[in-house]
């Protein structure tokens, strides 16, 4: 197998757990794969929710977990101690330079489900992406479809003309946490590894 010059990736996903189990137990399997294949997690720092699922897994696996988190936000996180296990906490002023921190920090993008925060977060990597400003993969986790409406939305856009450089914003679209990191591994270098990308927005 080729070597593979990844070796950090950026989860955005909702500081709420959702109403269905399964997507805090997604994000926990997310965070182990992390681990297990020796890669850093840079995240929004936060304990709560798919947050703190995925990081807890990444940490479990005994993995690397770098958070970075804009200062008013820390008030919010009940247990500062909990920030204090993460071997690397980075306080920002704001969430522009956190959101900038997190893109330069990662060599990949991950999305699970969330909510507005985590729409905006995947939004403008996307954008940077079409705007050829990075080439770093971008993948979409489809849980049960959560993401459904984001790709049929886009198809949307395709359809009425207004995306002009599609090749550059189609995220990797996988159905299950198992995928995500062979999904990554290879969109990094093509040569590396046998994943089944489901589609290709
Ligand atoms: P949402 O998908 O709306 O839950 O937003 C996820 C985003 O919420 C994260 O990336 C953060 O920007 C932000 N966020 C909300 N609460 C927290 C928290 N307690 N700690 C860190 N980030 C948080």
């Amino acid at each position: 197998m080729a070597t593979n010059p990844l070796t950090s990736v950026c989860v955005y996903c909702g500081s709420s757990p959702g109403n269905d189990a399964e997507y805090m137990a997604a994000a926990e399997t997310l965070g182990r794969a992390i681990g297990e294949a020796g890669l850093r997690l840079v995240y929004g720092g936060g304990t709560k929710g798919l947050m703190g699922a995925v990081a807890e897994g990444t940490m479990q696996a005994g993995g690397k977990v770098t958070g970075i988190i804009p200062r008013f936000l820390m008030e919010k996180e009940a247990t500062e101690s909990a920030l204090g296990r993460l071997d690397e906490l980075v306080v920002t002023e704001d969430m522009h330079e956190r959101k900038h921190r997190m893109f330069e920090a990662a060599d990949a993008f991950v999305t699970l489900p969330g909510g507005i925060g985590t729409l905006e977060e995947v939004i403008e990597i996307m954008t940077w992406a079409q705007l050829g400003q990075h080439t770093k993969p971008i993948v979409l986790a489809n849980f049960k479809g959560f993401w459904n409406p984001l790709t049929i939305l886009i198809d949307h856009m395709r359809e009425c003309g207004f995306i002009h450089t599609g090749h550059r914003v189609g995220p990797i679209v996988v159905d299950s946490p198992e995928k995500i990191i062979p999904a990554i591994m290879d969109a990094a270098e093509p040569k590396g590894g046998d994943a089944e990308i489901i589609e290709r927005l």
